[in-house]
């Protein structure tokens, strides 16, 4: 299925006015489909596998920000390090000073979000505000990775209700990550909440950063990858 460039438009000009980052979503999507996404003006694109973001990366366009969005494993954080733009899944003090490691040797900072678990699920991965604050503990040892802000991802269901009450749950605890001091992050910080099922609600509870995929790109057919 190609690109379909009047939704493409119109979530563009929606998400513009209302000063919410669309991160388009292109993973399993070929080259082309970035390419088209990219004639629009869009310049934020996320991907969840790593190999497939290092094969994109080097024959797209090198102003493309690169948006890591997926579980990242630490041994593979290398892989990126040297051009990711933002880190939105970390999840382990573990993996963050990993990111730090590989953020020196690269002679760089590199921005990430904390993924935070308001899921129901157990499926999903993400810190609970204990290990948020452990973290919060760890930054000052780590200048080269700056945290930015908070992603989550809600459980999936088509139970609206509960969809917004985990959103609203994530932006009690970004109003929370707003008062840690601006020494240990970023000064404008973003919350990455919501997908295509989900976004105008993520927006209408608070989000600053939305990662847009099926609507965009249409829906993904993992089988052919
Ligand atoms: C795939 C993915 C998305 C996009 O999902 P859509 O429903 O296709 O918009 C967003 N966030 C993460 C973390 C993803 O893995």
């Amino acid at each position: 299925m190609p690109v379909n460039i009047a939704a493409c438009q119109s979530i563009l000009s929606e998400l513009n006015s209302k000063n919410v980052t669309l991160v388009a979503v292109s993973k399993t999507k070929p080259a082309e489909d970035i390419t088209a996404m990219y004639a629009l003006g869009q310049r934020d694109f996320g991907e969840n596998y790593v190999q497939e973001l290092a094969e994109k990366q080097a024959i797209l366009p090198h102003d493309i920000r690169w948006h890591f969005i997926g579980h990242l494993q630490s041994n593979k954080v290398k892989y990126i390090a040297p051009f990711v733009h933002l880190i939105h899944g970390v999840d382990s003090a573990k993996l963050l000073q990993e990111i730090n490691k590989q953020a020196l040797k690269n002679n760089r900072v590199i921005d990430c979000l904390l993924q935070v678990h308001i899921a129901q699920e157990e499926t999903k991965f993400g810190l609970n505000e204990m290990e948020l604050n452990a973290i919060k503990a760890q930054l000052p040892g780590l200048p080269n990775v700056r945290v930015c802000g908070l992603m989550g991802m809600a459980s999936l269901t088509d139970n609206r209700e509960k969809i917004k009450a985990e959103f609203l749950a994530l932006k009690k605890i970004f109003d929370a990550f707003n008062q840690w001091p601006v020494t240990i992050r970023s000064a404008n910080t973003i919350l990455s909440m919501g997908m295509s099922g989900d976004y105008q609600l993520a927006i209408a509870c608070g989000s600053n950063m939305v990662r847009i995929g099926s609507l965009l790109f249409g829906t993904r057919n993992y089988g052919a990858v």
